[in-house]
């Protein structure tokens, strides 16, 4: 709606501009209306004094005036002018003489013109006419009454002298000059004019000229017989005096043929105009109409637009252009029954880990992936089948019509290694990791929302696995997902009572037996039973509640070391296993280092288990390998732990100020007994070795495993074959007793201290 108005507005706003310029043409169009309504009733009145001029030049007088005239001259005359007016009508009226009578009609006739402006209201053919009208033809009646006049007097005189006679010619000479002037005039004005009212009007004006040709004759004439004249009556009087009527008529209906013409050209000029102001209102209404159609089209289309938008964002991920999760649904529900023998297939897949490429690489080469990804699935996905982004890194193909079981999970595993391949990422060559959980129904069977439960099921599975793996749902995977539901609903519970606890694995130089160390390892107090991390922590992972987990480990160890400062025989160094959150946090850094200073602990005396993998995991890269750094730099003692499973470069063990690999149990188990993990073991050995580096093997289990390790320059052994992990207590009694036993360089063969080796 809000649209909808913003749009009118600014079509409104556009039309303003050409609604004044339309309302000041109208208004100029509405005064021409008007002050050709105002010439017309000028002509009018003009016209109406036709005939009394007309009766006045024939008899002399005038016999009745047309009614409410007086009226008509007050009213247009208005307040300033109607006096004058009527002043001049009954001047006319009372004025015995003629052509004094004529005059005075004359002067009216032009002061009605002047009042309406009846010349400059004609057209541009017609203008000269109102002088035809006022002016030069009244003169021609004017002129040829007073020669009339002049005839009849002279017929009457006795004697005349000279003077006398030259009066003849001198008014023939003011009557040819009028008269002439008309004649020309009318030919040239009327020239141009067209129509058979035109036609009328230069017959009407050869009339004219030729009855003023005849009257010029009789003036001749009465020239001529002056000459000799002795008296009046010897002038020839009587042609004119009887031509001059005729004159006079030809002269009013000349006059008359021309104020018809020009009433006509008003009046022609009047409903043009009018015309012109109705097509222009009718044609200017449709533009406002059209404008208002277009504008209420336009906003509609925009509304549509922009409706058909919202739904697309309802419907669609702006970023890749996919359908979304939401359009999944409704084209699952949406689905047509299902077809016996057919399967259907969903192939969810997850990227893994895409947090840190958005903060390695930032958001905008992050996108650019997603919809590198989304292309690329793209590129296998069928006619039928409906791909799209169900999550921020989740992408689920889905597939209606399914054949081949065995197909479609060969397509999830291309798709995972493709996925994988190595890509360029701003300007670095990086690879992304992903999971696909696959569900496929069995035939027939007519599916529902469940399918995105079951695929993200076989997509947990297949996450816990590693990267590039994928899995297939079984119903095995809901009692697992359910159970570890289950566990996370305790764990929370567990972490608020204080029953995740730390217990120690001891640590004893390979040499002399000693404990000089002990692995923080948490456990779950429940109850009587001890719960164990292969337990709880996939769950806890899962469910966010690792660090709280690492949290109540480390300040339980972290108090424990410090509650045995000072007591034992030499310094025990303290593993505390550490995941990703402290590695990436400078803030967590602060915090653990402020947490040992405070506890009076030494952090060289603080060993940070590092898994190698984190250590070499490329797309985390720099921002660990800085807070190791940082680590290191504040004193810790940085411990690679399960060395040997994560292949590092001797590089990155020695950039990383390394300053104990833990060779994983995997390298320990049976190399007493094993040529070919002698090998290799005593390689990964002498790598640490040639750089400095302490080697710890962990998970020694047997007399005969640790005997070899010593020999080829292990220096100290964590395992079964010395201890489990223990409670504290058991620890500290453990160590304590240690102050009073022999310090012996080196036994030659040592026992377990405590459990089943
Ligand atoms: P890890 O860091 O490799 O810890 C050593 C694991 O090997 C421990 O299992 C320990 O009980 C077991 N182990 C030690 N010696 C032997 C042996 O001789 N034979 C055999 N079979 N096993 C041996 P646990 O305590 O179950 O811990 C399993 C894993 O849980 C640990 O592996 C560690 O990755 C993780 N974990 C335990 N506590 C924490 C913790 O506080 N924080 C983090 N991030 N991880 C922890
Ligand atoms: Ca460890």
């Amino acid at each position: 709606m809000r649209i909808r108005g913003w749009l009118t507005g600014l079509i409104v706003f556009l039309l303003a501009p050409s609604l004044v310029f339309a309302s000041l043409w109208f208004h100029n169009k509405f005064d021409k209306v008007n002050s050709i309504d105002n010439s017309l009733a000028g002509l009018h009145l003009i016209e109406a004094l036709g005939p009394l001029l007309q009766e006045k030049a024939l008899t002399g007088k005038i016999s009745s005036t047309p009614d409410h005239l007086r009226e008509r001259l007050e009213e247009l005359g208005g307040s300033e002018r109607s006096a004058d007016l009527v002043l001049s009508l009954d001047t006319l009226l009372e004025e015995r003489s003629i052509p004094l009578a004529l005059r005075q009609a004359q002067i009216l006739a032009s002061k009605i013109s002047q009042i309406t402006r009846l010349s400059s209201a004609s057209s541009f053919e017609t203008a000269k006419l109102p002088q035809l009208i006022t002016d030069t033809l009244p003169t021609v009646v004017i002129q040829s009454a007073i020669m009339a006049n002049n005839a009849k007097n002279i017929s009457t005189w006795g004697e005349i002298n000279v003077w006398d006679k030259m009066v003849i010619p001198v008014q023939g000479g003011q009557y040819k000059i009028a008269a002439d002037g008309a004649s020309r005039d009318t030919m040239e004005y009327f020239h141009d004019l067209t129509g058979a009212q035109a036609e009328l009007l230069k017959k009407q004006a050869g009339v004219f000229r030729k009855t003023n040709v005849a009257f010029q004759n009789a003036g001749s004439k009465m020239l001529s017989s002056t000459i000799t004249a002795e008296k009046g009556g010897d002038v020839m009087t009587r042609p004119v005096v009887n031509m001059q009527p005729a004159l006079v008529n030809a002269t009013f209906a000349l006059w008359q043929s021309t104020v018809d013409y020009l009433l006509m050209d008003l009046q022609r000029q009047r409903s043009e105009t009018l015309f012109a102001v109705s097509l222009a209102g009718l044609v200017g209404g449709l533009v406002i109409v059209a404008a208002f159609a277009i504008a209420i089209a336009l906003s509609r289309a925009l509304a549509d637009k922009t409706q058909q938008e919202f739904e697309n964002l309802g419907f669609h991920d702006p970023l890749t252009g996919l359908p979304n999760r939401r359009a999944l649904l409704n084209t699952i529900r949406n689905l047509p029954p299902a077809e016996p023998g057919l399967r259907t297939g969903a192939i969810l897949i997850d990227l893994r880990e895409f947090k840190k490429v958005n903060d390695r690489f930032g958001d905008h080469n992050g996108d650019s992936l997603l919809r590198q990804v989304a292309e690329q699935l793209n590129q296998h996905a069928e006619p039928d089948d409906f791909l799209c982004r169900t999550g921020g890194t989740e992408f689920l193909l889905f597939r209606p019509r399914l054949k081949k079981a065995a197909q479609f999970e060969q397509l999830a595993f291309t798709l995972l290694q493709e996925i994988s391949t190595d890509r360029i990422i701003g300007n670095n060559r990086s690879a992304i990791e992903a999971n696909a959980g696959i569900f496929i129904s069995s035939p027939g069977d007519q599916i529902s929302d469940h399918i995105l439960t079951d695929a993200a099921l076989a997509l947990r599975a297949a996450k816990q696995k590693g990267p590039r793996k994928f899995g297939r749902f079984t119903p095995a995977m809901r009692t697992a997902f359910e159970e570890s539901d289950q566990i996370a609903k305790e764990l929370q519970n567990a972490l608020k009572g204080g029953n995740i606890v730390a217990w120690f694995q001891p640590q004893v130089n390979i040499h002399t037996g000693e404990v000089v160390g002990a692995e923080a390892l948490a456990r779950w107090i429940d109850d009587d039973t001890i719960r164990y991390p292969g337990a709880f922590l996939p769950a806890a992972m899962e469910a966010g509640y690792m660090e709280d987990i690492e949290d109540a480990v480390r300040s339980h160890a972290l108090n424990f070391a410090a509650s045995l400062s000072g007591k034992t025989r030499s310094a025990m160094h303290l593993g505390l296993n550490v995941t990703a959150s402290l590695l990436t946090s400078t803030k967590a850094v602060d915090v653990l280092h402020k947490q040992v200073i405070e506890l009076g602990l030494k952090p060289a005396h603080i060993n940070l288990e590092i898994l190698e993998a984190v250590m070499i995991d490329e797309v985390t890269a720099t921002p660990i390998r800085q807070n190791i750094a940082r680590l290191s730099e504040l004193g810790f003692f940085i411990e690679l732990d399960d060395f040997g499973t994560g292949h590092s470069s001797i590089s990155s063990l020695r950039d990383l100020n390394v300053d104990r690999v833990k060779i994983d149990r995997s390298f320990i188990s049976g190399v007493d007994t094993d040529p070919a993990l002698q090998k290799f073991t005593s390689a990964l050995i002498n790598l640490a070795k040639s750089l400095d580096i302490s080697v710890l093997a962990e998970g020694v289990e047997t007399a005969g495993e640790r005997d070899w390790l010593k020999r080829h320059g292990c220096d100290v052994i964590q395992g079964f074959l010395i201890s489990q992990a223990v409670p504290d207590a058991e620890l500290a009694t453990m160590i304590l007793k240690q102050n009073f036993k022999p310090k012996v360089p080196a036994l030659e063969g040592y026992g377990p201290l405590r459990g089943q080796a």
